[in-house]
């Protein structure tokens, strides 16, 4: 089967200095890829310059057959690239509103049957529609981030550390949404330091100061020594 993302010799940093080097990853249609790394190897670098955020400095990102390294960040959404980041939330909208943004490029009909189905997958967000995203926790922020970039129906969901200052509690709620989406044919790149999204995973690539250093099945993983002894702590 084709790659729907397929990047290549990615070169990239801030300013003077290179933190990806030569990183190469591909996610096929429907496959839950995860990026394991610890903090600071290049995770939030390797998907802002996937998604638009940050340019490459060389190299190359293909999406669903076309190059779309040169496009911005929009260009790319529209093809069916969605990040989910709590960053674009806007704190003094309501929910509602925070979703209508991330439908965006969909006609009125579209948006709301999208914004209905949001509601039925997170409970929390139609109790809340009409609060502004500001008064929500931590753990509601995540879903919104997450059904605001379901919103634009994208054929690739983009998640940059989704764990990150969530209680075990509400991973676990993390881990089911990425579960209860199986089958919708949504493929999700994850980036994470958290091992427990590899129960998710159907790849897993690490990376380790901006180097690609494995890609493989999580048994694979699993089954590498030194990996294995960096990554899970265990001989
Ligand atoms: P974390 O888990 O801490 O988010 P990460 O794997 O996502 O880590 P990045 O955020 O991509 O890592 O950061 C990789 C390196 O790039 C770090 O050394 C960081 O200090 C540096 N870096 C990140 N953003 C910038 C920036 N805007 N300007 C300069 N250096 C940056």
């Amino acid at each position: 089967m084709d790659a729907l993302l397929k990047a290549e010799g990615m070169n990239t940093g801030y300013d003077q200095l290179q933190i990806l080097w030569d990183a190469a990853l591909e996610v096929k249609a429907g496959e839950r890829v995860v990026v394991l790394g610890s903090n600071g190897a290049g995770k939030t670098t390797l998907l802002k310059s996937l998604v638009g955020l940050l340019p490459l400095w060389s190299g190359t990102v293909e999406f669903d057959g076309q190059p779309v390294h040169r496009l911005r960040i929009d260009g790319r959404v529209r093809r069916g690239m969605a990040y989910m980041s709590e960053v674009g939330i806007i704190a003094d909208l309501s929910v509602e509103d925070n979703l209508r943004i991330g439908g965006y490029f969909s006609s009125r009909e579209k948006l709301k049957s999208k914004m209905e189905a949001m509601f039925e997958e997170f409970p929390i967000l139609k109790e809340r529609r009409q609060e502004a995203a500001a008064s929500l926790s931590g753990g509601q922020r995540k879903m919104l981030a997450a059904a605001r970039a379901l919103m634009g129906d994208p054929k690739l969901l983009i998640m940059d550390e989704p764990s990150a200052g969530l209680s075990p509690l509400l991973v676990t709620e993390i881990l089911n949404l990425v579960k209860s989406l199986e089958g919708r044919n949504i493929a999700f790149l994850i980036a994470e330091q958290n091992i427990k999204f590899l129960e998710v995973a159907t790849r897993v690539y690490v990376l380790d100061s901006g180097r690609m250093i494995f890609n493989g099945t999580v048994d694979e993983l699993q089954r590498n020594d030194a990996i294995r002894r960096a990554y899970f702590g265990v001989d």
